[in-house]
């Protein structure tokens, strides 16, 4: 029986602990590695990966019409690629495998042969990303950059309002969630000079951001409506937008970020699909002016997405540094994509659109280094009362992003880094 998935009702006969991110509702999708086996195709349900390699062996899957070794790769694009119809279908029937009114097989048989406790299993980069944009969404962190980095009478600029800012990053330096991040070397100015120097950045950052996978390509021409965004949008990872502040600062005007952002991203290894989130659609901030038609939308097109930032000490400290929301975003991901498609810019599946940092009304809600600590002329107290500006060697930063309403918790799992120093990487 085709069971609805969003019904916070739904129970699955695996353990699903009370605030686990990932109960039958959400069933997000990743690549493992298990022991020496190849990478796979998996999902998450409680504290388990749910194998759909196996799955798919076993005859699971053998009505659904999908090609053949999707389940066997080591990336999710293939998987994408089948469309949202039979992508749908997959999880449908990954919800009836594994819901508790399940009549057709032994679930204790079941249990064994398909499912492996997360700790047991290394999570992959879950995409073979091609192109990568990070936008620059969130009006309240565009107003806090723009005053410290030039001054608060022009900080927004005039285009702002009119276009969801953005620019291209590089694919080619996006991590998974517990690798490595090594401080970058770079140009920039010491106070007070105006010569600059090369070496370690003395101003790493953190960037709280989110960013969705496109899961369908359009054509080199074609522009995607705001209409037609979501059929293109696959799901959402949480997304570490790592910035060299002193490095950024020297580099970026004219053109825009560049060294200083394109050292390492850190996303989270589940992507959470649309269909999951559905029940968490809200309504956006007013857009004042009105923006142009080819990126007006009708409907609620923001989500109610509660994110955090930890910062974690090799001392064992550990503070919650933000506490934010998406739905704070001033642009949505349907007119993102409308704005990076309405020049006929060719998008591909397993592309990557991070939202900018997403910062919120509020001091809580300030999603970088940079906006929490005023530049470093306002540092953090941690518990022990020393001080933080920006990120030091030894740090872990952890993001978290969860929808809860009416009994339904849909988590993300968490984008996790520790920074290490340059000298390690040489
Ligand atoms: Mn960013």
């Amino acid at each position: 029986m085709a069971l609805l998935i969003t019904d916070p009702k739904l129970k699955s006969w695996v353990d699903v602990p009370e605030g686990s991110d990932f109960p039958i509702q959400n069933l997000p999708f990743g690549i493992f590695r298990y022991q020496d086996q190849d990478p796979r195709v998996c999902t998450a349900i409680g504290e388990y990966v749910a194998d759909l390699f196996i799955l798919s062996e076993h005859g699971f899957f053998d009505d659904l019409d999908l090609a053949k070794g999707i389940f066997q790769e080591a990336t999710l694009n293939a998987f994408i690629g089948q469309g949202k119809e039979k992508t749908r279908a997959v999880r449908q029937r990954l919800a009836d495998i594994l819901d508790d009114d399940l009549e057709e097989w032994d679930a204790s048989e079941l249990r064994s042969f398909f499912l492996i406790k997360q700790t047991e299993v290394t999570m992959l980069l879950p995409l073979a990303i091609g192109d990568y944009t990070d936008f620059y969404s969130s009006k309240e962190h565009a107003t806090n950059v723009g005053s410290l980095f030039r001054d608060p009478e022009r900080a927004l600029l005039p285009n702002w309002k009119h276009l969801p800012v953005g620019y291209h990053g590089r694919s080619s330096s996006i991590i998974v969630s517990g690798d490595p991040v090594f401080r970058p070397n770079g140009q920039f100015l010491e106070d007070g000079h105006v010569a600059p120097i090369f070496g370690p950045s003395r101003r790493l950052d953190f960037e709280l951001e989110t960013a969705f996978v496109v899961g369908k390509n359009s054509k080199l021409g074609q522009a995607v409506s705001t209409e037609e965004a979501e059929d293109y949008i696959f799901g959402m990872v949480l997304f570490n937008d790592w910035s060299a502040r002193d490095i950024q600062k020297w580099e970026y005007q004219p053109l825009g970020p560049f060294l200083g952002k394109s050292f390492a991203s850190t996303i989270s290894p589940w992507v959470v699909t649309m269909e999951a989130l559905s029940s968490f659609v809200c309504s956006g901030p007013v857009q004042e002016p009105a923006v142009l038609p080819h990126l007006a939308f009708r409907g609620e097109k923001s989500y109610d997405i509660q994110l955090e930032a930890i910062l974690e000490t090799t001392d064992g400290q550990r503070i919650v540094l933000c506490q934010t929301n998406h739905k704070y975003l001033y642009w949505t991901m349907v007119q993102q994509l409308a704005h990076q498609t309405s020049n006929g810019c060719a998008i591909h599946i397993g592309d990557l659109y991070a939202s900018g940092t997403i910062s919120g009304p509020g001091q809580q809600a300030l999603g970088s280094m940079l906006e929490l600590t005023q530049n470093g002329q306002q540092p953090l107290v941690l518990p022990d009362g020393t001080a933080r500006t920006f990120l030091e060697d030894g740090d872990t930063i952890i993001l978290r992003g969860m929808c809860q309403d009416k009994g339904l918790r849909i988590g993300f799992g968490e984008a996790r880094a520790t920074i290490h120093s340059n000298a390690v990487k040489a």
